[in-house]
């Protein structure tokens, strides 16, 4: 499968400023401190991979860069625009960032083929027939072309989680969040949906994922970074990560996934 030039124009990962920018992030829930200054920088065409223990921060991390909470303190930047939670502001970010979560949340009243003319159409305010074209066009990339006209729930949990990644995809996204895309499904529907996550990744695509799917990990991050109680404990390249990990919690962490 060929993700076609989704990133073409995107430089080479490391020769432009970064096009994420986390500085000293702090994110409460009442009094809890869910980041405790995170510092984090995405190049360009940059595939990282975020790993941690439940309740460490991971969504939380992607759900701030994505605009869904606001951050106490600390500044996050996105294509050289700062986050400010105006409202203008974050319109325009979500169509830079692609968002992909856990539990597909497509709108099940919806056909495949609307769920991905939506945004396209009410965001973007794309012409109706421009809109299917791309989505159909996104779809044949994620292989599900042929499912255009069903409704959600006649689609496996692989499938529908294919066209989750088709409808982030057609509102050409300059970044794709995934938020542990592949742990709600069977595991025998992992392999398509990594599949696909592997494609667009070969394509160029700047990408920043939650999973625990350390093959993946292996095959396609840039970096790795574990997270532990709000903070970034570790990072470093998958073989640096995984064969020599410098930090006990990151060692108990992986000891724990074998
Ligand atoms: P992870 O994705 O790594 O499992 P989360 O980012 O979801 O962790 O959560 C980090 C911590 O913040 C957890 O302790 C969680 O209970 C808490 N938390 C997350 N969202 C909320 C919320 N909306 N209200 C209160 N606490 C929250
Ligand atoms: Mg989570």
């Amino acid at each position: 499968m060929t993700m076609t030039s989704l990133a073409a124009t995107a430089p080479a990962a490391s020769s432009a400023a970064p096009f994420v920018t986390l500085r000293d992030v702090t994110k409460y829930f009442g009094a809890f401190q869910a980041l405790d200054h995170v510092n984090l920088d995405v190049r360009r065409g940059e595939r990282i991979v975020v790993c941690g223990p439940s309740g460490s921060g991971k969504s939380t991390l992607i759900r701030c860069i994505n605009g869904l909470e606001q951050v106490k303190s600390g500044s996050i930047t996105i294509d050289g625009t700062v986050l400010s939670g105006e409202r203008r502001a974050l319109i325009a970010l979500r169509r830079e960032v692609g968002m992909v979560f856990q539990h597909f949340n497509l709108f099940p009243h919806l056909t495949v083929l609307e769920n991905c003319m939506l945004a396209p159409v009410q965001v973007r305010g794309q012409a109706r027939p421009a809109a299917r074209d791309i989505a159909l066009a996104f779809l044949r990339k994620v292989r599900i072309e042929d499912q255009a006209e069903k409704y959600p729930a006649q689609l496996s949990g692989g499938q529908q989680q294919r066209v989750a990644i088709a409808r982030a995809l057609c509102m050409q996204p300059k970044i794709m969040l995934f938020d542990e895309p592949t742990s709600a499904l069977d595991p025998e529907m992992v392999k398509e949906v990594l599949d696909t996550m592997v494609a667009l990744a070969e394509e160029g695509m700047t990408m920043l994922v939650v999973t625990h799917e350390m093959g993946f990990a292996r095959q396609v991050a840039d970096r790795v970074i574990f997270m532990d109680r709000g903070c970034i404990v570790e990072e470093a390249p998958p073989a640096t990560f995984f064969g020599a990990p410098r930090h006990e919690r990151t060692r108990a962490f992986l000891a724990r996934l074998l």
